[in-house]
């Protein structure tokens, strides 16, 4: 492993296989994943990532274009799902890298449609053969209220119903896949995930019954493989979980044993020993009660490591708790090793991780600072190298 003397990510490939192995052990028969790689795999590097699940999933769920063709770049040949709308995506880039666009609404529909014509008509101009049609992906709010056709009530249901018909009749487009977000899975209680599975259900059922037969239809994240083994349909898509983290509070080890990929770790670069009423970083909002030994970690929020664990965070050294003392700055922080025997410049600083018997998780410092462990990975910074084992 390469030792990195400010900070560095250290991702461990075997627990992302793992844990992916341990949701797919739990959906319902015939079930597939899509590992979901947004936000650069949630912080933890979506194409190492990808990798190493490729053979393992249907395909990859982005946010972006750009993260769609940072993994075809990358060689990673299945499907990509883009979850939101980019409207700086290219039709023809879509349609030559089988890059599927969501698509939660007619006007979205026509354009698609409208761009795939102008691509085939400059196709045959240029004497090359017809392309693709475009794979789309149909998003149906079914209580989550971001995107999707609505069916609120029978007006809106019928409404939708003849909207996704013209859109399945559309030049150039083929509807590969439907789906919908839950809101609350991630709670104890089932009932509102189960109130949307219906309704999604219920969508299918009319679809049907206008004709429209979509082959792979999608509804659960991370939670619902939890609680309810992915509900049921093609695939459920995986994100959280897959990096060994835990959609909420009540959705926890409990329920299902998954191993954190990321550990963060950096080392002391300074130490000294200074007398009561001494005061430490911006706004000296920490004064030294007595003699204390004060460790310098070259880690900070521009780092993504949050501001708000100043006063309030703790790091590992040597096995032992170091509380962080006075405000986290940019690039640096520090901490109180007056009870960690021994200490010194170059010794190891378990930011996430363990550390002997000791453990600080995403989970612990998210809770501290206000934040929520999927905002806590997501925000590492690109200044953070990450070391694949
Ligand atoms: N599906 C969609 C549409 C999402 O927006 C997300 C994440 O935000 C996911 C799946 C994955 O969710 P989770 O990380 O909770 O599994």
């Amino acid at each position: 492993m390469k030792q990195y003397s400010r900070v560095w990510a250290e991702i461990d490939l075997d627990a992302v296989r793992s844990n992916m192995q341990a949701m797919q052990d739990n959906l319902k028969e015939g079930m597939k994943l899509c590992a979901v790689v947004k936000t650069d795999g949630y912080g933890h590097g979506a194409v190492p990532v990808a990798k190493e699940v490729e053979d393992m999933v249907w395909g990859f769920a982005v946010a972006t274009f750009q993260e769609a063709m940072n993994l075809r770049h990358h060689g990673i040949a299945k499907p990509v799902l883009m979850l939101g709308y980019t409207e700086e995506a290219r039709l023809e880039d879509l349609v030559r890298e089988e890059i599927r666009p969501t698509v939660f609404s007619l006007p979205l529909a026509r354009r698609l449609s409208g761009e795939w014509k102008k691509f085939r008509a400059d196709c045959l101009e240029k004497g090359e053969p017809e392309p693709q049609k475009l794979k789309i992906h149909i998003a149906v709010d079914t209580g989550m209220g971001r995107l999707g056709f609505l069916m609120q009530d029978e007006e809106a249901l019928s409404a939708s119903v003849e909207e996704i018909q013209e859109i399945s009749g559309m030049e150039g487009l083929e509807t590969e896949g439907m789906f919908t977000h839950f809101a609350r899975a991630d709670e104890k209680d089932p009932t509102s995930a189960k109130l949307q599975t219906e309704r999604f259900c219920r969508m299918k059922e009319a679809l049907l019954q206008a004709g429209i037969s979509i082959p792979m239809l999608h509804c659960s994240n991370s939670a619902g493989i939890v609680m309810l083994q992915g509900v049921g349909f093609s695939m459920a898509r995986a994100g959280i979980t897959m990096y060994g983290l835990y959609p909420s509070e009540e959705v926890n080890e409990e329920e299902m044993k998954f191993r954190p990929a990321l550990s963060l770790y950096s080392r002391i670069i300074f130490v000294k020993e200074v007398p009561a009423g001494t005061t430490v970083s911006y706004g000296w909002t920490y004064t030294t009660a007595g003699r204390t030994v004060i460790a310098t970690v070259p880690v900070g929020y521009g780092d993504g490591y949050p501001r708000g664990l100043s006063n309030r965070g703790w790091v590992l050294i040597r096995g032992r708790r170091a509380p962080i003392i006075g405000r986290v700055c940019m690039d640096q922080l520090m901490v109180d090793v007056t009870e960690v025997p021994g200490v010194q410049e170059q010794d190891l600083v378990t930011l996430v991780g363990r550390d002997g018997k000791e453990k600080v998780s995403v989970e612990d410092l998210a809770a501290i600072c206000g934040r929520f462990n999927y905002e806590f990975v997501c925000g590492l910074g690109k200044r953070i190298p990450r070391v694949y084992l």
